[in-house]
């Protein structure tokens, strides 16, 4: 694989495609017009001048500068996929729309190009039918900051051929990712596996009035030896999404969602983005 698209330029797209880039392949961001793909190179900036900044080291392949040049922009699909042996596609986590664009994708690339979903909630085997090539598609997922946080959770369908999941671990660890191969679907792929009833079982702690975040915090950190106990985790997920998710869960996990609300959200206390969550920290640009 040499030539990769990266559909979706937002948060997750532009992290994927300077990433790519920065190792090595020619990249085409592709979205959905000129706007969008301004906003994509703003992105592509700040994310050089991240990794300049954490002296990430570009090797042979140059750096942040190189990586830049080796992306290219497009809104007209047909053009961005014309030469992709892999897309990678980080569009908005909304069913019609990526159905949308499997159906037009599916149409428009390459017999040989192989597709793969950024998707955190939508099990591959939901899209596969509107790919109309099954066998070559599956889901490689990465995680937010993935210059620091490099897990790509790799998982197919019944369907996929395994030598274009092969293809996609080796793309992967190409890309600077440890590829982690899921061998069957499974909603929340492992990290979200572990993490979501572990925070959940911490919400309950707290909502049944047992100990204080600190104490449960404490605790994880000092018996497991883990840098971050559950509610600073909550601080960094960020407690707006915190609430969405506990809002759909059970009459425990709804309570938890209202003391976030009353306690945090309702005094602009999001988490780490905002300075203050349920611990406060300095400020960020
Ligand atoms: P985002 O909203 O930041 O970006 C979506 C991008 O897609 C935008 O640039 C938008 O203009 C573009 N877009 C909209 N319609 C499009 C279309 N029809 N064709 C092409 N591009 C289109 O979203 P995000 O947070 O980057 O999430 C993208 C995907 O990545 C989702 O599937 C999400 O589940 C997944 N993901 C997100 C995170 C995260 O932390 N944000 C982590 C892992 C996976």
């Amino acid at each position: 694989m040499q030539h990769i698209t990266v559909l979706g330029t937002g948060v997750l797209g532009s992290q994927i495609a300077f990433q790519t880039a920065f190792h090595g392949f020619d990249v085409v961001a592709y979205d959905i017009d000129d706007t969008a793909l301004d906003a994509a190179r703003a992105r592509f900036a700040k994310l050089a001048e991240t990794y300049r900044s954490l002296g990430i080291d570009g090797g042979a392949e140059g750096g942040a500068d190189a990586a830049l040049e080796r992306i290219s922009y497009s809104h007209v699909l047909a053009e961005a996929v014309a030469d992709a042996d892999l897309v990678i596609e980080a569009v908005p986590e909304a069913p019609a729309i990526k159905q949308a664009v499997y159906e037009e994708l599916g149409r428009v690339a390459p017999a040989r190009t192989i597709f793969a979903t950024n998707s955190s909630t939508l099990l591959p085997s939901t899209l596969a039918p509107f790919t109309g090539r099954p066998e070559q598609f599956l889901a490689l997922h990465f995680a937010n900051e993935i210059w620091a946080h490099n897990t790509a959770e790799i998982m197919g369908t019944p369907d996929t051929d395994p030598a274009v999941y092969r293809a996609v671990v080796e793309f992967a660890s190409q890309i600077g990712m440890v590829p982690i191969e899921i061998k069957k679907e499974k909603a929340g792929y492992l990290l979200n596996s572990l993490l979501v009833p572990f925070l959940q079982a911490a919400a309950e702690l707290l909502v049944d009035g047992i100990a204080e975040p600190e104490a449960i915090d404490q605790t994880w950190r000092i018996g497991t030896g883990a840098p971050a106990g559950p509610f600073q985790i909550y601080d960094i997920v960020g407690l707006t999404t915190a609430y969405n998710i506990s809002m759909m869960g059970d009459e425990k996990q709804r309570a938890f969602a209202a003391l976030l609300k009353e306690r945090y959200i309702d005094q602009g206390k999001l988490g780490v983005a905002t300075g203050e969550g349920f611990y406060t920290y300095p400020a960020k640009d």
